[in-house]
């Protein structure tokens, strides 16, 4: 067993109740086996040749041994259950048991996509309800519920935008993007992925669309603006009203990055600021279980003009009944997804939202503020604002306060590490030198946050004092140290085999 140990202090490599957790082909055995068969029966093989003729290769175990190494693992992740979990523009909120317990409901959990429509009417009229909920709470008129994440509802407005563009006959026409340069990597991903060129639109002093500069571009070969609001340096765009009229008057659509809408579900509704499609980040938002991976779900907004060019399939509810409408739509752009969406996803969010109700939702993106303007007033005397002012649901710092000490914005994030917490998103976004993007999200209580603060204020005042050395070998207390990170992304190691173990 090569447990590839850096601290050789204890004889097993454990370190108190973190126990070192090898692979089960490690671990198990070939020639062993957790579970009893009763012997083969002589009968005559019917497999055609077709038959294993190599051993199977997986390792035995015996069932405590299955369930430890499982459990085990499990508890290697950091969660939003163990504590907080800062990552900004992520919203790492609580999700409700209430939520989990809803989605397993067999009705829901276990229905199958392809049973028949009559026999599936609940859970078609959760998902129009659903529907619902979001175009009230955004103001929009149609919604399309099938996009997977954040990301593909981006995929899905934006070529909801290029098939009205050609409707209009200016296909050929309209090929540039305009995003902001503090814009989700995902932003200008989605709008080349859709055959059209990115120009980033710089921001200003106050970490916002620069409106001047954005009004240079626009022109007759501009299909759309891609800005998130509040932006990702957590602000509000002030003038996303002017933003959205100069982008309409010059001919293109409005897309909004919905990611940020904890900030202001209940308060604002983005149909009103004059947004053409936004997607609506449900994992987020509306506080379904993510990080590590998914499920996400990103249902999309759309506005009037862009709804005839929605996918399919949508639900309508027609005579008494619920319909999933597949085909029945001349204009529409096709199918994002097999079959209708995240089903799991939907039944959480929806539980949220109607345990939550439309004053609790806005009470939730009121206290998400709060607690983000919490955190800022209470670091910024040691650990430097990115932008004067106020912020919405997540607090941006950059680096200038750890100018000259020999510490830089990484080596903080693991010393965080070692004082139990999961460090923060950090150098996103791009325009803010060594970013720090806090986001509390709404969850956490005055006495978590204050804890967290004191722990920040703390290791800033060590930086300046002096400890470098302390945050260069951060973190010591993790099972891990520092890893290559861009090696382990570069040159995954997927596949264990016996001999290149042998030869670790
Ligand atoms: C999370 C996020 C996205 C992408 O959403 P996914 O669900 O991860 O695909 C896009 N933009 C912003 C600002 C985000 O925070």
């Amino acid at each position: 067993m090569t447990m590839n140990n850096q601290d050789q202090s204890t004889f097993t490599g454990n370190k108190a109740l973190q126990i070192e957790e090898a692979l089960s082909f490690e671990i198990g055995g070939f020639d062993r086996t957790g579970v009893d068969f009763p012997p083969a029966e002589d009968r005559p093989n019917r497999l055609g040749g077709l038959g294993r003729d190599s051993e199977i290769g997986l390792p035995g175990l015996s069932e405590p041994e299955t369930m430890r190494h499982f459990v085990r693992l499990s508890q290697k992740n950091y969660a939003i259950d163990m504590g907080p979990f800062p990552l900004g523009s992520c919203t790492m909120k609580h999700n409700p048991r209430l939520n989990e317990k809803i989605a397993r409901l067999p009705g829901f959990a276990d229905l199958h996509p392809l049973a028949p429509q009559a026999c599936a009417q609940g859970a078609l009229e959760l998902i129009d309800t659903l529907a619902h909920w979001l175009q009230e709470l955004t103001g929009m008129p149609a919604v399309a519920m099938s996009p997977k994440a954040g990301a593909h509802g981006e995929l899905c407005g934006m070529m909801a935008i290029k098939a009205a563009i050609v409707a209009r006959g200016e296909g050929d026409k309209r090929t540039r993007v305009l995003a902001p340069e503090s814009a989700h990597g995902t932003n200008p991903a989605t709008a080349v992925q859709c055959g059209f060129t990115v120009e980033e639109i710089p921001g200003d002093a106050t970490g916002r669309v620069d409106l001047a500069a954005l009004k240079e571009k626009l022109g007759e070969d501009v299909a759309a603006i891609m800005v998130t609001n509040p932006n990702t340096c957590g602000l509000f765009e002030r003038d996303i009203r002017a933003i959205a009229d100069a982008v309409h008057d010059a001919g293109g659509y409005f897309y909004c990055d919905g990611a940020n809408f904890n900030a202001i579900a209940g308060k604002v509704k983005p149909g009103d600021l004059g947004v053409d499609a936004m997607h609506i980040n449900l994992h987020k938002t509306f506080s379904t279980p993510h990080g590590g991976g998914g499920p996400g779900a990103g249902p999309t907004v759309l506005a009037a003009a862009l709804a005839d060019f929605a996918p399919v399939p949508y639900v309508v509810h027609r005579d008494g009944e619920y319909h999933l409408i597949e085909t029945e739509s001349a204009n529409s752009f096709g199918r994002l997804t097999a079959f209708h969406g995240q089903m799991g996803m939907f039944t959480r969010a929806l539980a949220y939202m109607m345990s939550h109700g439309k004053d609790g939702v806005a009470q939730a993106a009121e206290d998400a503020v709060l607690n983000a303007n919490y955190v800022l007033a209470r670091l910024k005397a040691e650990i430097t604002p990115a932008f004067d002012g106020y912020c919405m649901h997540e607090a941006l710092f950059d680096d200038r306060f750890l100018k000259d000490t020999g510490v830089e914005t990484i080596d903080f994030a693991k010393a965080m590490i070692d004082e139990g917490y999961h460090p923060m998103t950090m150098y996103f976004p791009l325009v803010v030198h060594g970013a720090m993007l806090i986001e509390p999200t709404e969850s956490e209580s005055k006495r978590e946050l204050d804890l967290f603060c004191d722990a920040l204020l703390s290791l800033a005042k060590r930086a300046k004092a002096g400890e470098a050395e302390t945050f260069k070998a951060a973190p010591v207390y993790a099972p891990r140290r520092r890893l290559d990170e861009t090696a382990a992304a570069r040159k995954p190691v997927l596949r264990w085999t016996p001999a290149a173990n042998a030869a670790r």
